[in-house]
């Protein structure tokens, strides 16, 4: 044992009165929860497990496991390939339109699902590369993050040695994200597109999307905005932002399944000039017809390839009902009192553990989760999974606590949160030992 008395982690004295003051404002925070019985609506509620993870992997709604079946049975099982010309062949546009509506603020006409999200970012930066460098040559730049999602930053990179194009960095605080002056920075006559994340996977910090997507118009450059971390959680105005492009995932917020197709939009006024790479007979004009060349759909079709992964989409469709009843806007203002209560609940019992917080602390720059740094997180992170509380690690340190605002609670906030402050003392108490 350590005989060291100065980091004195388990001080009740220090612990007892915001322990006992943060059960009951998690009691009256969930009391007064106008979406609390949603939570109810998912798979592992009942449990004690705590999950912080839904920002990577949402939960089930209980609902799926019978959709599923019933899909199985009746759609694919029934209708067998009569299902193609009855339904599934506008599945993804509808879908598609239905988080439009109901998160992205995009009008119909503009949405689909279909790829994964890399693959539609791939999609998407050819086509405006593209498209940029036949309007004007000097346009090769495609400006990212250096602290964005790996995907992306390898998807630039590939795509500028494909095409000739250049890649230029903007550096970033990795507690912080990509903000307007650093933008400004960045474009210029050169650029051809800006890839943006609205919410930073790592930081949680939350992008201003009209003003970002001006700056990069104002420099006459596309914006293709990343919504992974933003689709069913914080609102999203692509049309009144004028956004030209952006993609998402669905397996996140939107509770899909693990590899549920993503999302792509495209701003109707951009549609006819873009034509992307992955030339495949369902984006074709008609799909049926078989032609002898390739000749790309109008509208959204033309960013489809191959046959969509249509039992992949069915799961979704629970979660987009359970926001059209619960509105895009209560999700926020829940995830905005989850977050916060996070954030107050850390400096109360981990900050004294010398946690701190790296994400931004005022709410209207930051997303759905929160991260908490610490030198020990990636073994906390570990003892935390075998007693079953689920965050998640990624580097420099970094626990993140992904705060699902449908089926999370605050006083499974609470006891997740005092979990990390256990394993934390004791990833502490183990290392002073050796
Ligand atoms: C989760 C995530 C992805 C994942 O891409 P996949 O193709 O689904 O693996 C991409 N970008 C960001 C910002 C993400 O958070």
């Amino acid at each position: 044992m350590s005989t060291d008395p100065s980091p004195d982690f388990g001080s009740v004295d220090r612990l007892e009165v915001p322990h006992r003051a943060f059960d009951d404002e998690a009691a009256s925070l969930d009391a007064a929860d106008p979406l609390r019985h949603h939570r109810d609506a998912f798979v592992g509620a009942e449990t004690p497990l705590v999950y912080f993870d839904g920002n990577s992997l949402g939960r089930p709604p209980r609902a799926t496991a019978e959709r599923l079946a019933r899909f199985v049975t009746d759609d694919w099982g029934g209708r067998l390939i009569r299902g193609w010309d009855e339904a599934w062949m506008d599945l993804p546009f509808a879908i598609g339109d239905r988080i439009g509506a109901l998160t992205l603020g995009a009008a119909s006409g503009q949405t689909v699902i279909g790829d994964s999200t890399t693959v539609l970012l791939y999609k998407l930066l050819r086509a405006a590369l593209d498209a940029q460098m036949g309007r004007d040559p000097q346009r090769i730049e495609i400006v990212v993050g250096r602290d964005d999602f790996p995907t992306d930053r390898y998807l630039v990179e590939g795509i500028a040695a494909e095409r000739g194009g250049r890649v230029v960095w903007i550096d970033v605080d990795t507690s912080r994200g990509v903000d307007a002056d650093l933008l400004r920075a960045a474009v210029g006559p050169r650029t051809a597109v800006v890839l943006l994340s609205h919410v930073s996977y790592r930081s949680g910090y939350l992008a201003d999307g009209p003003a970002l997507t001006a700056v990069a118009h104002d420099a006459g450059a596309l914006v293709l905005w990343d919504l992974c971390h933003s689709a069913g959680s914080v609102p999203v105005e692509l049309d009144a932002w004028e956004a030209d492009l952006a993609v998402g995932c669905t397996y996140k917020y939107l509770n899909g399944g693990p590899g549920s197709p993503a999302f792509a939009y495209v701003a109707a006024r951009q549609q006819a000039a873009l034509t992307q790479p992955v030339q495949g007979w369902m984006g074709a004009a008609d799909v049926f017809s078989m032609g002898p060349v390739y000749r790309p759909a109008d509208g959204m079709r033309r960013f489809l390839s191959g046959t969509p992964p249509v039992l992949a989409m069915v799961a979704m469709q629970d979660t987009l009902d359970l926001l059209e009843d619960a509105g895009i806007a209560a999700v926020r203002a829940k995830s905005i009192a989850l977050t916060d209560f996070a954030a107050r609940v850390a400096d109360g019992i981990l900050a004294p553990l010398g946690v701190t917080l790296a994400s931004p602390r005022d709410s209207a720059e930051r997303g759905g989760h929160v991260t908490l740094s610490h030198p020990a997180m990636r073994a906390v992170t570990a003892r935390l999974w075998e007693g079953d509380v689920i965050p998640d690690y990624r580097d420099p340190h970094g626990l993140r606590i992904g705060l699902s605002p449908l089926s999370t609670s605050f006083a499974e906030t609470l006891i997740g949160l005092r979990a990390v402050a256990d394993a934390v003392r004791a990833e502490s108490a183990g290392h002073r030992e050796v």
